[in-house]
């Protein structure tokens, strides 16, 4: 690895630029996105930052279970990010399609689409784990750069509760916990 790889590893290692999707999700996973950046678990302290476009990012953030609609977006905005890249698929939704399953308007999982590297559990996810999500991500992406691998997706061991009760789905938190514990 040369000089400028090294630097660019050494960069995203330690300041990854999130671009973040919604693939139909309930908000309930793209507001603890949110969270995870806010004062109080302050992902930025490790040079996380959210951008407006994919051209500037490194990591693409999808939540949702991946509707019809949002397929094409997907790919296109997967298509935008300049490489090396990685994709945390942020909560159930995108790795099961969750509760939503039996929906006709849904086109999920995630990885039926494009490669995703860091699959975040949880309904919602909380942000730390989403942070932790990143963290790996980054490292990830580190460790890509300059060389061509085979995308390995690696699973976050779930932080808290699986179901917090928050979202829209209807269900309730102590039926998909159990779930979730079986
Ligand atoms: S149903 Fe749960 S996993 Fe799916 S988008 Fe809502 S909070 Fe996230």
């Amino acid at each position: 690895m040369n000089l400028w790889n090294k630097l660019m590893c050494y960069s995203r290692r330690h300041s990854p630029w999130l671009f973040h999707m919604n693939g139909g999700s309930c908000n309930g996973c793209d507001i603890e996105l949110i969270a995870s950046l806010t004062p109080r678990y302050d992902a930025e302290q490790l040079g996380v930052r959210l951008e407006g476009s994919p051209r500037h990012a490194d990591i693409l953030c999808i939540t949702g279970p991946i509707t019809h609609n949002a397929t094409n977006a997907i790919k296109t905005v997967y298509d935008q990010v300049c490489g090396p890249k990685a994709v945390i698929a942020i909560g159930s939704c995108p790795a099961t399609t969750n509760v939503f399953i039996d929906s006709r308007t849904l086109e999920g999982p995630l990885s039926k689409h494009i490669p995703v590297d860091v699959f975040v559990p949880g309904c919602p996810p909380r942000p730390d784990a989403i942070i932790q999500g990143v963290a790996k991500a980054a490292e990830i992406l580190a460790e890509r750069a300059g060389k061509k691998q085979p995308v390995v997706p690696v699973v976050m061991p779930l932080v808290g509760p699986g179901c917090s009760g928050a979202c829209a789905c209807g269900a309730s938190a102590e039926a998909k916990n159990e779930e979730v514990q079986a």
